[in-house]
């Protein structure tokens, strides 16, 4: 054998691994050929570095790749010099990269009045920019991109055809020459004259509302700094109170607005450039993110999004103002008027933004699927996943048959498990609207095609009146195909066991909101024995009457009288809830309650939070889903830690009760020492709960999963008392801990079926 032959597996193509293997080969003096094919990249080489080759090929690879497995078998290796052979022929391209942040080479040509891509709004090259949301069908080949409809000029051909090039085979490439144009629009559609950046700055400056075309949809921007303009953003986007999102230069133009500490700026400034949860700091933002805790923070994404900190700084050159403090502040909120999809069509925006904005900046990229920001915590802990990391897998340690999953209602997403691989699609949000479910069947036929599959089994909400079921139950009569409802919280412990391999039983404590249990109750504070298909519950939280069922979580003040009616203490309610909310009425709810009318019971975690936040009087309507919850740990951060004094809680057989909690929080008129209790008591009374549960059931591995998981106080508290304790904790890392995460977790459970 002269050589060896090397088949790297990942994403590996469109991200610039040919030419980088050209490279390495080339400056160690190797012959050989590299090709793109159905599995990924293979690579034949001769000579006497190849050890040097494979060790460095793993270790030096573009920013955008991943490698999941090198295999190296020696062969025959012949000719002379090195060369990029053209891809296999019928096999299929197997992978679109996600949407990936400006790279700081095209930011200096971006930057660099020599260059001919100086300001240009659509710069990018194998190392940035975007993929998934430019990506129609496969294979990933600039025909089958947004870019179709742009031939690329003599320069840019060069550049493609270039192997030194880093623009070479990017298939988005292009310039001002060839590429495509921004536009500035008045909101009835008559073009605005001048540069679309500098006008589209003078406006944002001057408080105007300006929707701007990003990567998978558009924003709805104004200026963060100026009151009155986010004011006119909630007014006419009909938005009270749920938090904006706020981009920023860098972290030291947000120093008195946000904590922003090495995690959170790691996230902040990765390919995948999501918004990231951060801490308020010491000055708050008039109506950004009122009532909560944290700040949600971006830094600018694309080159479009930075031109206007550019114009902003006066057009620099170079790269030395990216560091420096900018006072442009701009809230990025997603166009996504009433709850309904992301507005992602230009001829569309002008329906359905011609209310909201003044002026519209467009571009005729078309985004060929909607793709929302995606939003983390540090740690990291997604809260939604999307732009950036779909369609990246999630790997499995398990191939099995291929099955489509379609998720919950609320925060809803979609997942595809093919092979060792599971594919969860973006966020499609909550699917409580015509326009949502019609998202939500576009998503599906995406997947579905981009991955090249037909399911053997469709996996679904054990809840018989979602719509995601109802579509399950449709795609599978289609296809003649079983489909599999999954109870919600044994979903919700299966994403988790996804991720991490688990094989084997786990003891699952599931904190959520309301889902439909095995046994048809209403369950989301559960202990699981999980092993694959089988679950079985060991025991909930002691349950509390949910009066107006869906209303009562809209409005904690219903949680709070059920709490105290619960405890037996139906004669205070009305001189308590005089002393919190003077304008409700008791009786109406009381009658309920007293004739159990409308009053199903719930175990759920999720609205214990709603009855603590309404027993101390932090909120007795929300605005938005978690609202109380997300208050309650706003103020239990603020607040800082307390003593649990004993009898916080009852432990029973199979309940955990907090009835004396809650009793307790009725009459505390310090609503941050009452968060704090709350958080750390709830905390306390879990970890003594799993620790004995799991030594009953002879159970090690513990996963955590659930809506309520994603609450940052109550989770660093568990860990904290789960320390030494011999369990193995694991928690949603790759996927949400909500119901975000939730078709992972049902096409984990399906395949699992005998
Ligand atoms: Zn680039
Ligand atoms: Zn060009």
């Amino acid at each position: 054998m002269t050589g060896r032959r090397i088949r790297v597996r990942g994403l590996v193509q469109g991200v610039g691994f040919r030419p980088y293997v050209w490279s390495l080969a080339n400056s160690l003096g190797l012959s050989g050929w590299v090709r793109n094919d159905g599995g990924g990249v293979t690579i034949g080489v001769r000579g006497s570095a190849i050890d040097t080759f494979e060790y460095r090929l793993s270790r030096e690879i573009p920013p955008l790749a991943r490698i999941d497995a090198i295999e190296s078998v020696p062969d025959n290796i012949e000719g002379e010099g090195f060369s990029i052979l053209a891809s296999v022929a019928d096999t299929l391209l197997t992978a679109i990269g996600p949407d990936a942040a400006i790279c700081s080479a095209c930011v200096a040509d971006l930057c660099n009045p020599e260059d001919r891509r100086w300001r240009y709004a659509f710069t990018t090259c194998t190392h940035c920019g975007p993929r998934y949301t430019v990506t129609r069908r496969l294979p990933y080949d600039r025909p089958q991109t947004s870019l179709a409809g742009f031939p690329l000029c003599p320069d840019c051909e060069r550049e493609y055809r270039k192997v030194t090039d880093r623009r070479f085979h990017a298939q988005t490439t292009c310039c001002p020459a060839c590429g495509p144009r921004l536009q500035l629009c008045h909101a009835s559609g008559a073009a605005i004259d001048g540069d679309p950046i500098a006008q589209t700055l003078d406006r944002l400056r001057s408080g105007a509302i300006v929707a701007i075309k990003g990567l998978g949809g558009f924003h709805l921007v104004c200026n963060a700094r100026n009151a009155q303009a986010v004011a006119h953003l909630r007014l006419r986007k009909q938005r009270e109170a749920k938090p904006l999102a706020v981009m920023a230069l860098n972290a030291a133009s947000l120093a008195t607005n946000a904590q922003i500490d090495a995690a959170a700026l790691a996230l902040l400034k990765s390919p995948a450039a999501p918004i990231v949860l951060c801490r308020k700091g010491a000055q708050e933002l008039p109506g950004i993110a009122p009532g909560v805790g944290s700040l949600g923070v971006m830094f600018p994404a694309t080159p479009l999004q930075l031109l206007l900190w550019h114009e902003a700084a006066g057009r620099p050159s170079g790269s030395a103002w990216l560091d420096e403090t900018a006072e442009l502040l701009l809230v990025m909120s997603s166009a996504n008027p009433h709850g309904e999809p992301l507005v992602f069509d230009n001829a569309e925006a002008f329906v359905r933004l011609a209310d909201i904005a003044d002026a519209l900046l467009l571009h005729d990229r078309d985004i060929a699927v909607r793709c929302d920001d995606s939003v983390l915590l540090p740690g990291p802990v997604f809260v939604r996943r999307a732009r950036g990391y779909t369609p990246v897998p999630i790997a499995l340690v398990d191939d099995g048959s291929t099955v489509l999953a379609l998720g919950g209602s609320l925060k809803n997403t979609v997942c595809v498990a093919r092979g060792r691989e599971a594919f969860l699609s973006q966020h499609i949000g909550g699917l409580d609207n015509a326009p949502a479910l019609g998202f939500l069947e576009e998503v599906v036929a995406h997947l579905l095609s981009i991955l090249q599959v037909r399911p053997a089994c469709i996996a679904h909400d054990l809840h018989p009146d979602f719509a995601s079921t109802h579509l399950a139950l449709a795609l599978a009569a289609q296809w003649n195909v079983p489909a599999h409802a999954v109870p919600h919280h044994h979903a919700h412990i299966g994403a988790v066991c996804a991720e991490h391999g688990l094989r084997g039983p786990v003891l699952g404590l599931a904190i959520d909101g309301v889902g439909l249990g095995s046994d048809g109750g209403l369950w989301g504070g559960e202990l699981l024995r999980v092993d694959g298909a089988q679950c079985r519950r060991l025991g909930h939280l002691a349950p509390l009457a949910l009066p107006g069922g869906d209303r009562a979580a809209r409005e904690p003040w219903r949680m709070a009288v059920a709490a105290l009616h619960g405890l037996g203490r139906a004669h205070e309610v009305k001189g308590w809830l005089h002393s919190r909310y003077p304008d409700l009425d008791a009786d109406p709810l009381l009658q309920m309650l007293e004739r159990k009318l409308h009053c199903p019971m719930t175990s759920s975690m999720g609205r214990m939070f709603d009855a603590a936040a309404g027993l101390l009087g932090v909120r007795s309507h929300c605005h938005f889903e978690g609202q109380a919850a997300m208050e309650l740990e706003g103020l239990a951060q603020r607040h800082g830690p307390v003593t649990v004094p004993d009898g916080a809680w009852l432990q029973q057989a199979t309940t955990l009760d907090f009835s004396p909690l809650l009793a307790r929080l009725a009459h505390c008129n310090d609503p941050g020492y009452g968060a704090s209790l709350f958080h750390a008591a709830v905390a306390n009374a879990l970890a003594h709960w799993l620790r004995a549960e799991a030594a009953r059931h002879a159970l090690s591995t513990l996963v955590v999963a659930g809506g309520c998981a994603i609450n940052a106080v109550l989770m660093a508290a568990l860990r904290d008392h789960l320390a030494g304790s011999g369990l193995a904790l694991f928690e949603a890392r790759q996927a949400p801990a909500n119901d975000g995460g939730l078709a992972l977790g049902q096409a984990w459970v399906a395949r699992q079926q005998p």
